[in-house]
Protein backbone atom coordinates (compact mmCIF):
# COMPACT_ATOMS: atom_id res chain seq x y z
CA UNK A 1 0.00 0.00 0.00
CA UNK A 2 1.36 3.40 -0.61
CA UNK A 3 1.01 5.34 2.64
CA UNK A 4 2.40 8.55 1.13
CA UNK A 5 -1.48 10.09 0.65
CA UNK A 6 -2.29 8.64 3.60
CA UNK A 7 0.08 10.11 6.10
CA UNK A 8 1.37 13.99 6.59
CA UNK A 9 4.49 14.13 4.74
CA UNK A 10 7.19 15.85 6.64
CA UNK A 11 6.32 15.16 10.01
CA UNK A 12 6.28 11.58 9.09
CA UNK A 13 9.95 11.79 10.09
CA UNK A 14 9.48 12.34 13.94
CA UNK A 15 9.18 10.27 17.00
CA UNK A 16 11.37 6.60 16.38
CA UNK A 17 12.88 7.23 19.89
CA UNK A 18 9.72 6.86 21.63
CA UNK A 19 9.14 4.09 23.53
CA UNK A 20 5.37 2.94 22.80
CA UNK A 21 4.48 3.29 26.24
CA UNK A 22 6.25 6.59 26.82
CA UNK A 23 4.11 8.42 23.56
CA UNK A 24 1.45 10.59 25.80
CA UNK A 25 3.88 11.99 28.11
CA UNK A 26 5.72 13.74 25.03
CA UNK A 27 1.87 14.99 23.34
CA UNK A 28 1.71 18.41 22.90
CA UNK A 29 -1.89 18.41 24.10
CA UNK A 30 -0.87 17.29 27.23
CA UNK A 31 -1.93 20.55 29.20
CA UNK A 32 -4.98 21.23 26.96
CA UNK A 33 -6.69 18.05 25.96
CA UNK A 34 -10.38 19.66 25.93
CA UNK A 35 -9.68 21.01 22.31
CA UNK A 36 -9.18 17.64 21.05
CA UNK A 37 -12.64 17.13 21.58
CA UNK A 38 -14.62 19.92 20.54
CA UNK A 39 -17.14 20.42 17.64
CA UNK A 40 -16.21 20.59 14.01
CA UNK A 41 -15.22 24.41 13.99
CA UNK A 42 -12.86 23.64 16.80
CA UNK A 43 -11.12 21.15 15.46
CA UNK A 44 -9.42 22.83 12.67
CA UNK A 45 -7.72 24.42 15.78
CA UNK A 46 -7.20 21.06 17.09
CA UNK A 47 -5.45 19.76 13.98
CA UNK A 48 -3.21 22.85 14.52
CA UNK A 49 -1.66 21.86 17.87
CA UNK A 50 -1.26 17.74 16.21
CA UNK A 51 0.85 18.91 13.56
CA UNK A 52 3.54 20.38 15.70
CA UNK A 53 3.25 17.31 18.07
CA UNK A 54 5.94 14.45 17.79
CA UNK A 55 3.73 11.91 18.72
CA UNK A 56 1.21 12.47 16.03
CA UNK A 57 2.29 9.01 14.96
CA UNK A 58 1.71 7.08 17.92
CA UNK A 59 -1.24 8.99 18.75
CA UNK A 60 -2.87 8.34 15.16
CA UNK A 61 -2.07 4.62 15.38
CA UNK A 62 -3.51 4.23 19.28
CA UNK A 63 -6.87 5.66 17.77
CA UNK A 64 -6.78 3.43 14.64
CA UNK A 65 -6.02 0.09 15.95
CA UNK A 66 -8.42 0.93 18.91
CA UNK A 67 -11.25 2.39 16.86
CA UNK A 68 -11.00 4.98 18.87
CA UNK A 69 -14.20 7.41 17.62
CA UNK A 70 -14.13 10.71 19.37
CA UNK A 71 -12.10 13.81 19.11
CA UNK A 72 -9.04 14.68 17.46
CA UNK A 73 -6.27 12.02 17.19
CA UNK A 74 -2.90 12.35 15.51
CA UNK A 75 -4.52 15.11 13.31
CA UNK A 76 -7.48 13.43 12.01
CA UNK A 77 -10.90 13.56 13.14
CA UNK A 78 -13.22 10.83 13.75
CA UNK A 79 -14.90 11.39 10.27
CA UNK A 80 -11.51 11.12 8.68
CA UNK A 81 -10.38 8.23 10.89
CA UNK A 82 -13.74 6.43 9.86
CA UNK A 83 -13.13 7.08 6.20
CA UNK A 84 -9.43 5.96 6.13
CA UNK A 85 -10.50 2.63 8.44
CA UNK A 86 -13.24 1.85 5.59
CA UNK A 87 -11.20 2.70 2.97
CA UNK A 88 -8.34 0.39 4.40
CA UNK A 89 -9.81 -2.46 5.91
CA UNK A 90 -7.47 -4.65 5.10
CA UNK A 91 -4.84 -2.58 7.61
CA UNK A 92 -4.53 -5.12 11.00
CA UNK A 93 -2.27 -2.94 12.47
CA UNK A 94 -2.43 0.94 12.22
CA UNK A 95 0.97 0.90 13.94
CA UNK A 96 2.73 -1.59 12.25
CA UNK A 97 1.97 0.58 8.72
CA UNK A 98 2.94 3.77 10.06
CA UNK A 99 5.97 2.79 11.75
CA UNK A 100 6.86 1.44 8.35
CA UNK A 101 6.34 4.78 6.92
CA UNK A 102 8.35 6.25 8.96
CA UNK A 103 10.81 4.19 7.97
CA UNK A 104 10.53 4.39 4.60
CA UNK A 105 9.83 8.42 4.62
CA UNK A 106 13.32 9.13 6.54
CA UNK A 107 15.48 6.63 4.33
CA UNK A 108 14.11 8.54 1.12
CA UNK A 109 15.11 11.93 3.13
CA UNK A 110 18.34 10.04 3.84
CA UNK A 111 18.81 9.07 0.52
CA UNK A 112 18.22 12.39 -1.14
CA UNK A 113 20.51 14.20 1.35
CA UNK A 114 17.75 16.65 2.87
CA UNK A 115 17.89 15.39 5.81
CA UNK A 116 21.53 15.54 6.23
CA UNK A 117 22.59 18.85 7.96
S1 LIG B 1 -1.20 14.26 17.90
FE1 LIG B 1 -2.64 15.75 18.70
S2 LIG B 1 -4.06 14.59 19.96
FE2 LIG B 1 -2.30 13.30 19.60
S3 LIG B 1 -0.96 13.62 21.35
FE3 LIG B 1 -0.33 15.03 19.76
S4 LIG B 1 -1.41 16.94 20.14
FE4 LIG B 1 -2.43 15.32 21.29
Amino acid sequence: MNTDNIFWGEAAIVSSQVEPSDWVLHARCRDSADILFADNAKQREARQVCRECPVWAECLAEALDNRIEWGVWGGMTERERRRLLRKHSDVRSWRELIRRHQQATAGAHATSGSGAR
